[in-house]
Parts: structure tokens; C-alpha cells; sequence
């Protein structure tokens, strides 16, 4: 367990860099954890304010299940309530990003849903808006973990993610991997979308409604291939 930790805290610090790299995330705040048995590791509270994402292994903070410090340089995420409630509420849920995507933030601003526009976005569904709650909210963090429920099977198969209005997004994945990867191919999907929209007028329900028009004219007939409706779990 001792070495699947540091592995963990490790991969967290890699995945922090990148994350910071790829503007998936900013000074401001973003967050990751990673679920490792009966234990939470966690990035540290002013990761990126101070760190600017640049952390090493023994500032990613171990705690129990309940958020307590058990190990770490730093302190716990000021966000680490959301991180939390979703270990203890979901089995399927191995690791949470949280991150101001800049193309996300966009949608986040504007407290509008996102659908998909890209044929690998497609397994996420419309990316919904959760009702607003301050940052750092024992309330966003109930917010999050209620529109949740019901995606447990799009978990399992990858991720679920959510966007907190006016703030940024989270992802919840069955690993890390899988976690970060969602966060990426989202911020892609909104960058594309804004783009199309942009170049061609159109909405994103008409972006999307073509795309899921043109991928159905070559599979004609299968209902299999049609994305989950919005908060639905996957088949
Ligand atoms: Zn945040």
C-alpha cells in the first residue's frame, strides 16, 4: 500500500504539471485526488497559486476517508469537500480532476450545458450545469454528487463530468487516466464547439444533431451508437 502511494502521489504531480501545461487548469485553483484503498491522496491547498502546479510528491497530502491529514507537506484542497463526498458516495469513482479549462470556462460562464461535437466526446453525454454554490461549498460539493447519480455506469466505462457555473469543471473517473483524459477531450469538445459556431453560426445542439445525423447514416438502424440522454446512465 505504501508504494502504490507514492506511486499515486507521483502520477498526481505529472498529472498537475500537464494539467497546468495544457491550460486545463490555472493559478486560481483546480484539484486532483486519487482513491488508493482506504486512503485519499490529494493535491495541497495553493497548488497552483503558489506552486504554479510544480508540486513534488510529498506536498500531494494522504487522508482518510473522512479528510483527515494523514501525510503531506501542505494542507488539504480548500475543494476537497466534492473530492470527498464522491469517494464515499460512489465505489465507482478512483480519482476526481477539478480544472478552469479555459474553453470550458466559457460554458461555465455562461451556465449553459455543453453537448458533444467531436465523435470522442459522444460517450459523455451533454455535459450538464449543476445549480450554483460558492467554490469551496459544502453545498457545490452536494450539487456536484447529486447530478451524479444515475451516471454510475458512464464511471465505470470512463468518467461522468459536470460543469460548477461560473467556475470550472469536474471530472469524476473510474482512475486517474481515465479522469484526465475526460478533462482534456472536453476542453477539445469546447474549443471545437466554440470554433464551429464562430465559423458556421450554428448552435451546439445543431453541431451536435448533425454529428449524431452523419455517424447514424452509417450505422442505419442501430439505436446502439446514440449517446445516453443527458444525465442517463450508458447502456
Ligand atoms: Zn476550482
Amino acid at each position: 500500500m505504501d508504494s502504490k502511494i507514492a506511486d499515486v502521489r507521483e502520477q498526481i504531480v505529472v498529472i498537475g504539471a500537464l494539467m497546468y501545461a495544457r491550460r486545463l487548469t490555472d493559478s486560481a485553483g483546480g484539484n486532483i485526488s486519487v482513491r488508493v484503498g482506504d486512503r485519499i491522496c490529494i493535491t495541497p491547498r495553493y497548488a497552483g497559486s503558489q506552486f504554479r502546479w510544480q508540486l513534488k510528491p510529498e506536498q500531494v497530502v494522504v487522508a482518510d476517508m473522512d479528510g483527515n491529514k494523514l501525510e503531506g507537506d501542505g494542507e488539504i484542497s480548500r475543494e476537497s469537500a466534492a473530492h470527498f463526498l464522491a469517494f464515499k458516495t460512489f465505489p465507482e469513482v478512483g480519482a476526481v480532476v477539478h480544472g478552469h479549462a479555459e474553453h470550458i470556462l466559457v460554458f461555465a460562464s455562461l451556465a449553459q450545458p455543453m453537448p458533444p461535437v467531436l465523435e470522442c466526446t459522444r460517450k459523455f453525454g451533454e455535459i450538464q450545469v449543476v445549480d450554483y454554490a460558492p467554490a469551496h461549498s459544502m453545498d457545490l460539493a452536494q450539487n456536484l454528487i447529486g447530478k451524479l447519480q444515475g451516471q454510475e455506469a458512464r464511471i465505470r466505462k470512463q468518467a461522468a463530468a459536470l460543469i460548477s457555473p461560473y467556475h470550472g469543471l469536474f471530472a469524476f473517473g473510474r482512475d486517474l487516466d481515465a479522469a484526465y483524459d475526460t478533462l482534456e477531450r472536453l476542453d477539445i469538445n469546447a474549443f471545437v464547439l466554440l470554433n464551429d459556431h464562430a465559423y458556421s453560426g450554428k448552435t451546439g445542439a445543431d453541431i451536435s444533431s448533425r454529428m449524431e445525423e452523419g455517424i447514424a447514416a452509417y450505422f442505419p438502424g442501430s439505436g446502439e451508437i446514440r449517446p445516453a440522454p443527458a444525465g442517463g446512465a450508458e447502456k
